[in-house]
């Protein structure tokens, strides 16, 4: 599987930020101040806690004030190289084309006026993937309804089916969300200094069936306008600038039931996403913490994959199903953090890439520190929540109250040891009306 490491990332700077003039007479858009720091350091900061270190900037206006400011980026431990756009006004797919000589076979292709927060190593995992069965490039796309803007991509289940920004239909639900990978043999066949759009290529690719793509989940934040760059100071200031309490929340057996799985013959976390049910109340619970200013983040260890029973993707599958179905309800998690690994292959495991001894695992507690270190949380006044000993251990591991979900039967007991929950809760609900 490619890791982040391993993948260029290409930014586009050059625009001219027109609609924002009165901030970008001095700077260009990636550098206006948000919070006291350039716009482009809070995507920066998510993408080299991804791990991604091999970055291109395809800077224009003000281009030397954007070099100043990053360099080769060694003091952040990554390499940035530049491409300069010329007189002459390319366009998207242009500016990638004057680029080519620097860009490696795959790449990523983001803007620098967006905040995307989403799960980068899913990206990767869907690109190759989809490679795998004919695509050239992947975009991630967003349920959006005309919401943000005018939808342009038909969906069908996780397939994309048609992209088409420049004739929208009734049945576009879905709009392209800024984060795209392209392998570079899309941009050889068009000369130095030919203008084009990249949504032509993205037309093209997705009636030939050779687009793949990756349903997000949380909204991005951009900063063409007066307004919307307005939004995002409120949302940064929030996040990254003030502290918050969270709640830690497993899932299986917390949020969704325990299902029957015919294949093991047991009970185990659903595998396939017709199996997801939500327990009685869960949603309702969601929002009361919502309600009294949590954050709700899931912490979730599945290993369905790395032992075979299901692949990586389904597994992916099941969290959006889960956190869209949530949101169009009004009960908005946060975010995600899962553990696809287990230590030890089985004979029937596929996805070898899972298998490893991780340090994310519950009961070791590396997802609570993968949340604290993106979002600045108040610990003092966070739990962590659970069905079973791992969890509690998880949370005591990391220094906060626990609360565990269910009867605490003596077996259990046996494996805490010492360790016991700060409050035991009947469900959700009982939780989320006790802290
Ligand atoms: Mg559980």
């Amino acid at each position: 599987m490619i890791s982040p490491a391993d993948v260029m990332v290409v930014v586009l700077m050059g625009g001219l930020g027109t609609r924002l003039k009165e901030f970008t007479k001095e700077c260009p858009k990636s550098l206006v101040e948000v919070c006291g720091k350039p716009f482009f350091d809070y995507q920066l900061d998510l993408l080299t806690a991804w791990g991604f270190k091999k970055f291109v900037f395809l800077i224009g206006y003000k281009a030397d004030m954007i070099e100043d400011y990053y360099g080769n980026g060694s003091d952040r431990g990554i390499s940035i190289q530049y491409s300069y756009d010329g007189e002459k006004l390319l366009g998207t797919g242009g500016a990638v084309r004057r680029a080519l000589d620097l860009l490696e076979d795959d790449f990523l292709l983001l803007y620098g006026d967006s905040f995307m927060d989403i799960d980068y190593a899913q990206t990767l995992y869907r690109y190759q993937k989809g490679k795998a069965s004919g695509a050239r490039a992947l975009m991630t796309v967003l349920r959006n309804n005309n919401r943000f803007d005018k939808s342009n991509v038909v969906m069908n289940g996780n397939d994309l089916i048609l992209y088409d920004k420049k004739n929208p239909t009734a049945e576009m639900e879905y709009i392209d969300y800024g984060v795209c990978m392209y392998e570079r043999s899309l941009f050889e066949g068009f000369s130095k200094d030919e203008a084009f759009d990249i949504a032509d290529i993205q037309h093209d690719l997705s009636v030939k069936g050779q687009m793949t793509a990756q349903i997000v989940t949380k909204r991005f934040y951009e900063i063409g306008s007066p307004a919307s760059l307005a939004e995002f100071t409120q949302y940064a200031k929030h996040r990254f600038c003030e502290s918050h309490p969270a709640v830690f929340v497993d899932r299986d057996g917390v949020i969704n039931s325990i299902v029957w799985n015919d294949d093991t013959e047991q009970l185990d976390s659903p595998m396939k996403v017709e199996q997801f049910e939500f327990l009685p109340g869960a949603l309702e619970a969601i929002r009361t913490f919502k309600e009294k200013g949590y954050y709700v983040f899931v912490i979730t260890n599945q290993p369905g994959a790395a032992k075979g029973k299901t692949d990586l993707a389904t597994l992916y599958d099941i969290n959006t199903y889960m956190i869209d179905s949530l949101s169009q309800k009004g009960a908005d998690i946060d975010d995600l953090f899962m553990c696809p690994h287990y230590p030890k292959e089985l004979p029937q495991t596929k996805e070898k890439f899972l298998i490893r001894e991780c340090d994310c695992r519950k009961p070791k507690p590396g997802l609570i520190y993968r949340a604290m270190r993106k979002y600045n949380i108040d610990l003092s006044k966070s739990f962590m929540i659970g069905d079973s000993c791992t969890d509690i251990i998880a949370g005591n591991t990391v220094g906060i109250p626990t609360i565990f979900i269910g009867d605490l039967k003596c077996d259990l007991c046996k494996k805490l040891g010492d360790i016991m929950p700060t409050f035991i809760a009947k469900d959700l609900t009982d939780a989320s009306n006790n802290v």
